[in-house]
């Protein structure tokens, strides 16, 4: 016989019929004549509900059907008299596939803290928190594709291991195959690192932006989505050593059209996750409205999780440059007040606090802003006309600040390679790189969307570690 998953079940499938259903038993309760088994197997946050009587089982089996057990149940799904489900399955076998030993199982029923379940990262999904969160990512997912393939992207799978350090997006893991415990040494006394596996030193990429840029002069627009990898020691709710990114690069656009591209691809996939995952979603809304009964009334949420989603799919993004940026920091009354810890001026890099401000207090949704001063953007940005500011945009979303980083690039062969020795890149490094300005290069402008901080934003968790299934972080790497 065939197996129904729990999520067709709780629509009527096959009802009044014979159906097998298998999961894992989230509860048993019930009294000497009847048992309640709440089933789940991660198709949908309900459970489906088995009514089990105690004169059609043998006390052996329904002693073994205990909170994490995997079953096997046949029977009949009618509908529910009770309240709570539409329908339930009328048990006349139930085989019980896994035991779960109450004893040592240790996710038990009551509330388990996000903290205890990041250290057993590997049972975690088995709870309505992270089944929802984990669907509603893999949904998020399959919009990013769905998105890009509507409109004619072509996916390219950039490398994971690299050769060029000179990305600049951040510290980098090496890969080697050398032995660390008696490393070749060139005759200065340096590794030998023409000795290691690919001859060269590599690393594990922090961006496929460079592959990306050169598959768009083909393609004319493509995009990449995969593990990046930055070894920053910071210690965040928003940032992993390894995490998704998402980085389309378009030829023949320019920084508005890139902004664009930007505003519709995050709120087409955020409409998706709200048209497709409605039960997760309203269920993490739930969650998160009980956390905030226990925080200060300031910063507590104005809007639900659902309310504060479609407003952003809604509404348009705030659009402002830097220097407007700036004036808007020095104008508040935060500032005058001395309540920013770091210093405003034009030229710094915008602390995190001042991105908050500026989408929590100031605008109250998601900002694109551009144009930021060069010294404090990458060598690969294109230059404004006034000598002092690049074609940058980063996205700023409440609650997370910046989700996505992007640019305009610099196609101009002369100011690139300018740059380059500026920030003390070999431009004959970077040959590959540069060949695509040397043969028909031209405008081209991409970004990189932080795919975990999305499904941070959607989902409403506070840490980026509650949203990858086994999180990388700094002396953390268990499972
Ligand atoms: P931040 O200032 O927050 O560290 P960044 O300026 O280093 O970000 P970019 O190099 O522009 O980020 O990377 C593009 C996007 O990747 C960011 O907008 C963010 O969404 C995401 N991102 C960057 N670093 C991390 C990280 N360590 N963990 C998770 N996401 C990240
Ligand atoms: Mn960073």
């Amino acid at each position: 016989m065939q197996r129904t998953k729990v999520k067709d079940l709780l629509q009527g499938a096959e009802v009044d019929q014979e159906v097998l259903l298998k999961g894992w038993v989230r509860t048993k309760r019930g009294n000497k004549f009847v048992n309640f088994i709440a089933v789940n197997d991660g198709s949908t946050i309900n459970n489906l509900q088995v009514v089990a009587e105690a004169e059609k089982f043998s006390e052996e089996t329904l002693k073994d059907v205990t909170t994490g057990a995997a079953i096997a149940v046949t029977g009949k799904l009618v509908a529910s008299q009770g309240k709570g489900q539409a329908y339930e399955i009328q048990a006349t076998n139930i085989e019980v596939l896994g035991k779960a030993d109450p004893e040592t199982y240790p996710l038990q029923k009551k509330a388990h803290s996000l903290e205890f379940l990041r250290e057993i990262a590997h049972l975690r999904f088995r709870t309505n928190t992270f089944g929802a969160v984990f669907r509603v990512r893999n949904a998020l997912s399959f919009a990013v594709h769905k998105f890009f393939n509507e409109k004619g992207f072509v996916y390219m799978h950039t490398p994971i291991i690299t050769a060029s350090d000179a990305e600049g997006a951040g510290e980098m893991f090496r890969v080697t195959t050398l032995d660390l415990d008696n490393l070749p040494r060139t005759e200065e006394g340096h590794i030998n690192f023409e000795e290691d596996f690919f001859g060269r030193s590599t690393n594990l990429t922090v961006s496929g932006q460079m592959e990306g840029e050169v598959a768009a002069m083909a393609f004319s627009d493509i995009y990449t989505f995969g593990p990046t990898f930055r070894a920053e020691n910071s210690n965040t709710t928003r940032h992993l050593a390894e995490f998704w990114m998402i980085e389309p690069e378009m030829a023949f656009y320019d920084l508005k059209m890139n902004a664009d591209l930007a505003e519709e691809f995050i709120k087409y996939i955020i409409r998706y996750a709200l048209e497709n995952n409605r039960e997760d979603l309203e269920f993490l809304a739930q969650r998160q409205a009980e956390e905030d009964k226990s925080k200060p009334q300031t910063e507590r949420q104005e809007m639900t999780l659902i309310e504060k989603l479609e407003s952003v799919v809604n509404n348009e993004f705030e659009r402002i440059t830097y220097t407007e940026a700036i004036d808007i920091l020095l104008n508040s009354n935060h500032y005058k007040k001395k309540k920013f810890q770091y210093d405003v001026k034009w030229g710094i890099d915008l602390q995190s606090e001042h991105e908050r401000y500026l989408v929590e207090k100031h605008f109250k949704k998601p900002v694109i802003v551009t144009d930021y001063p060069k010294d404090i953007k990458a060598f690969y940005m294109r230059m404004n006309d006034d000598g002092k500011t690049v074609a940058a945009m980063d996205i700023l979303a409440p609650g997370i600040g910046e989700i996505v980083g992007g640019s305009q690039r610099e196609e101009r062969m002369d100011l690139l390679v300018e740059r380059m020795k500026a920030v003390g890149i070999n431009p004959e490094d970077m040959w590959w790189f540069l060949d695509t300005r040397r043969f028909g290069g031209c405008p081209h402008a991409g970004f990189g969307l932080g795919f975990e901080r999305v499904v941070q934003f959607v989902t409403g968790m506070g840490n980026i570690r509650d949203v990858i299934p086994f999180p990388r972080t700094p002396q953390s790497a268990e499972f």
